[in-house]
């Protein structure tokens, strides 16, 4: 596989991470919305659970880069697996559909600063269909006996795809039906958010969802009495606008 382009190259060299020419290996359709693409490639692109990795896709006219939790990681065959959510219109969506096995791929990586609250009592992971891949590989790396909670907003029933995870690991999992309110409408989660039974001890809280939603959900957050110290977040997209060519949702 000749190596990445100069650009790519550029980047990681800058943000001090690794970039590879990556290839398409295997795609699979996890539900309607949500579409797994396995990467080879270096396999120091992967990171920590939590990190995530630049892809670098295409438009009509240009170049720019997403970014996309890693799922799964094998180092044994340099294998790495993404969960894109492909359910709307965008170059990262659009490459995630029409990925075939064989196509190069640029990717920069491992990208991020969140990982696993290890001294927490519980985990409670909060967003939609784009925060799947991060919080079962999390999820996942939670030391057992542990406990796991999620609540995750869908739009279609066939978008509740599940993880399986050590029997030794108590997990609570509420998929919220978004019926007709907009993505960007917080409603749905803040109900759930309301009426979930959180465990005691202390627990940590992870929100990767759309821009206007996370806000809302720390703010719900707080009122069930997790401090600042004890949510981690990242916005992911803003609804109705471009993600910048960083692959993060411009700052309000
Ligand atoms: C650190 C990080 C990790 C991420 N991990 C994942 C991941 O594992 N899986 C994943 O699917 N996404 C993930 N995302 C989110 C993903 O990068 C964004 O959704 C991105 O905007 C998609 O790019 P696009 O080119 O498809 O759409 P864009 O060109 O950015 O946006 C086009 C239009 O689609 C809308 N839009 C964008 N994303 C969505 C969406 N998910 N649902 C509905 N409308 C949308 C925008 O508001 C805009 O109107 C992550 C983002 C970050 C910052």
């Amino acid at each position: 596989m000749p190596s990445a382009h100069r650009s790519t190259l550029d980047l990681a060299a800058r943000l001090g991470v690794h970039a590879d020419r990556c290839r398409v290996v295997a795609t699979r359709e996890l539900s309607p919305s949500l579409r797994e693409i396995a990467l080879h490639g270096d396999p120091r692109l992967v990171g920590e659970p939590g990190r995530d990795v630049m892809v670098r896709v295409s438009d009509a006219e240009r170049s720019t880069r997403r970014r996309y939790s890693v799922r799964w990681a094998d180092a044994s065959t340099h294998r790495f697996g993404l969960w894109v959510s492909v359910a709307h219109e965008g170059p990262g969506a659009s490459w995630a559909r029409q990925a075939v096995v064989g196509q190069p791929v640029d990717v920069v990586g491992p990208r991020g600063k969140i990982g696993l609250a290890a001294n927490a009592s519980w985990h409670l992971f909060v967003g939609d269909l784009t925060a799947l891949a991060a919080a079962y590989r999390l999820a996942e790396s939670i030391q057992v006996p542990g406990r796991a909670l999620f609540v995750l907003e869908i739009a279609d029933d066939a978008d509740a795809v599940t993880a399986a995870f050590d029997p030794g690991l108590g997990v609570t999992g509420i998929f919220v039906d978004r019926r007709d309110r907009a993505p960007s409408d917080p409603t749905g989660l803040i109900s759930a958010l309301t009426a979930v039974e959180l465990p005691p001890g202390d627990g940590h809280a992870y929100v990767f969802a759309e821009a206007g939603v996370s806000r809302a959900v720390r703010a719900a957050l707080a009122t069930r009495g997790l401090s600042a110290e004890a949510v981690s977040h990242k916005a992911y997209w803003r609804a109705g606008r471009h993600n910048a060519d960083n692959g993060e949702p411009e700052r309000d």
